[in-house]
Formats: C-alpha cells, structure tokens, sequence
C-alpha cells in the first residue's frame, strides 16, 4: 500500500515535461522542492492554528495554492518559465512571512535555496547568475534591515518561533540537499568513471598483452624513476633471450611460440618474486631489473631462473620440448647514464649466445 503510493509519487515526480529538449533534471529538482514545500506549509499551519488568525491562515492558504500552481505548471510549461515563477514567487512569500512574522522565523534562507537552483537551471548565462546572486544578497540585507527596524506585523512567543524556525531549517536543508544531490549525481558517476578508465588506460599502456609483464616503456619509466630516486646502493640490470626461439616458431607454430612466452614469463615471476622488475623488452627478450642487489647477488637469482626455465616441458600435439635462456648481467654505477649499462648487459648477453648460449654472463 505505502509502497504503491511511493510509486505513484515518483511517477508524479519524473513525468515528462511538456516541452522537449529539456534536462529532466531540473524540473523533477522543483518538483520535489514544491511538493516539500506544500508540506512544509501543511505542517506550518498546524503550528499557526495556536494563533488562530484571520490572516495567517490567508497567507498559508495563499502559500499552498502559489506552490500547487507551480507544481502544476511544471507540467504545462517550458522549464524556464517554471524557474522564473518559482523565484518570483518565493521572493514575494519570504517577505509576505518576514514581514509577518519576523526574522527568527528563519524563512530567509529560502533565498540561499532559490540561489543555487537557479546557478544548476540552464547552461552559460553566467553574468546573468552572478548578477542574481548580487540582487539576492542585496535582497536578504534589505529584508534584514526592514526586520530590524520595525516590529513584526504579527508578534510569536517563544514556543511557536521556535516551533517554526526547526520547520524551516528542515525544510530548507531537504531543499537544499535534494538540489545538490540530483545535480552532483551523474557527476560523481562520471568522475568515477573516468578515473576507473583511466586507470584502466594507464595500466594497459604499461602492460604487454601477452605475458602480463611490464612492457620496455614502462621499463623505461621505472629505469629513471630508479636512478632519480637514489635510494639504493646497488642496482643490477640483465636482458634475457630464448635460445633458438625462431625454431620454436619454425617447428611447432606461432601460437606454440606465444605459449612459450606466456609461461617463461610466469617462471620469471614465480621464481624472482617481488622486490625486481621484470619487462617483456622486445620480442623474446626480457629485462630484469633487481633494485638493492649487487651483480653478484642478482647472478644467484639468475642461475636459479636459468635453470626453472630450462627444466620446463612444452608440448607441441605428441611432441614435447624444452628451451634455454641467455642472460647477460651488469651493474649500474651510479655515475653515468643507465643507458650504458643497458648496453653492457646487451653485450655480454651477445658474449653467452657466442659462447654456446643458456647461461648467464656477468
Ligand atoms: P638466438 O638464440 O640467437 O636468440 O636465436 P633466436 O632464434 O631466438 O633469435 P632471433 O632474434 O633470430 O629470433 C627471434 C624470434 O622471435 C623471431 C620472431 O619471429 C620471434 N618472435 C618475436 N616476437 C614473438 C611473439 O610475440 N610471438 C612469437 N610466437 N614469436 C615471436
Ligand atoms: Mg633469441
Ligand atoms: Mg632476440
């Protein structure tokens, strides 16, 4: 039942609007304003039913039906045209109530309400904006000043301003929050988004799609990040190639070769862990970067891979095989280019392919 009434409400709240090209945001934005609005003065008038005055209750009623005309002619009219009303009618009640009923009330910062509605209604127009929120301001001083400098026209004890001014501070935060949550929602999604795709971006403009492993530009990042950062009191780099790998790809088939990589790749990970970088350089070659290890330390974990990678078994249909790796290993000096000990590892990595390959040169 309540659930059924719920719906309809939300139904009520999201219609179309009798013109098109426009945001739906905005109009169900007033809509949820006038409505709150057409409950606030409800309950308002049961907290003015104390005084039971002619003209208090003129006023609510005159209220009611000025936010029940809005409401209806947020189904009729150009959204726009629906803004403007809103504000000049909003406008004429604060100071109808402030007049009234006097400044503790607190229906001023209804005006604050219609200010950021009307900075969300529309696109561009700043000037006309900023010059609103001038003439607004002005406004609220302005009704300050006739507040104070003479009495209200109805006079409220102490119980019923402050019965009212908790109505109104209600009211005026709901106002408020719901302008600011229907406007900032598709934002926030959209940021997330964004960031979400970029990340995605960033992540797959550094990766290899067919090992997983970092690719030669990031190493290239991570290379100059390493030396800028000057943390460590040794860096070793090797490049590492497959043996004969155009003969993988000449006898069992490319797809085999990507195979091939794919799992050395996993074995390089496995076998070195964390704390070194491993990048696919090139085709069948691999960078392998080991931050606060000496040549002599990093040639451990080398052999040590050299040996994983030879002892796997690759199958082919019937046919099973294996592959062997060369690396060639140098240690950054911490006084030149890291360049130059790229290029030394290249050479010595060329030294063990002349000396019968699968083995680690240092
Ligand atoms: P060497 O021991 O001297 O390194 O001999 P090699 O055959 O490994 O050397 P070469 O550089 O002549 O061959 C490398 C081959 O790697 C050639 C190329 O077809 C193959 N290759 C490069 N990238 C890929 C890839 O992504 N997938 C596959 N399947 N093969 C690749
Ligand atoms: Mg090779
Ligand atoms: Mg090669």
């Amino acid at each position: 039942m309540i659930y059924q009434w719920f719906q309809k409400v939300a139904e009520l709240i999201n219609k179309d609007t009798g013109e098109a090209n426009e945001s739906p945001k905005l109009i169900v934005a007033i809509r949820i304003i006038t409505i709150s609005m057409l409950i606030y003065v409800a309950v308002s008038g049961i907290i003015y039913i104390r005084i039971s005055n002619i003209f208090v209750m003129l006023i609510l009623i005159a209220s009611f039906i000025t936010f029940l005309f809005i409401l209806i002619m947020s189904y009729h009219t150009k959204t726009r045209t629906v803004v403007y009303t809103l504000n000049i009618l909003t406008l004429i009640w604060v100071t109808t109530i402030v007049n009234y009923f006097g400044w503790d009330v607190g229906v001023q910062h209804f005006i604050v309400v219609m200010l950021i509605l009307s900075f969300f209604s529309g696109y561009a127009q700043y000037r006309l904006k900023i010059c609103y929120a001038i003439a607004l301001c002005i406004f609220r001083i302005y009704l300050y000043f006739l507040c104070h400098t003479r009495p209200s026209i109805i006079e409220l004890d102490t119980t019923l301003t402050f019965a009212l001014q908790l109505v109104n501070t209600i009211a005026i935060f709901w106002c408020t929050s719901v302008i600011a949550y229907i406007f900032s929602k598709d934002s926030q999604v959209l940021d997330g988004k964004l960031i979400a795709y970029n990340d995605q971006l960033v992540s797959q403009a550094n990766t290899d799609a067919l090992t997983g492993l970092y690719n030669r530009r990031k190493a290239k990042d991570y290379m100059a990040a390493l030396v800028k950062s000057n943390e460590h009191d040794s860096i070793s780099l090797a490049i590492g190639d497959i043996d004969f790998f155009k003969k993988v790809n000449d006898n069992y088939g490319h797809d085999i070769g990507d195979v091939v990589l794919k799992q050395v790749a996993q074995t390089m990970k496995t076998t070195l862990r964390k704390q070194v970088f491993i990048a696919r350089w090139g085709g069948e070659e691999f960078l392998i970067v080991f931050p606060s290890r000496n040549g002599d330390e990093a040639f451990v974990s080398l052999d040590q891979l050299r040996k994983n990678i030879k002892a796997m078994q690759f199958y082919a249909g019937e046919k099973n095989f294996s592959v062997s790796m060369t690396f060639g290993l140098a240690e950054y000096d911490f006084n030149g280019d890291i360049e130059v000990t790229l290029k030394e590892a290249d050479e010595k990595l060329y030294i063990g392919k002349a000396n019968g390959r699968d083995q680690v040169v240092f």
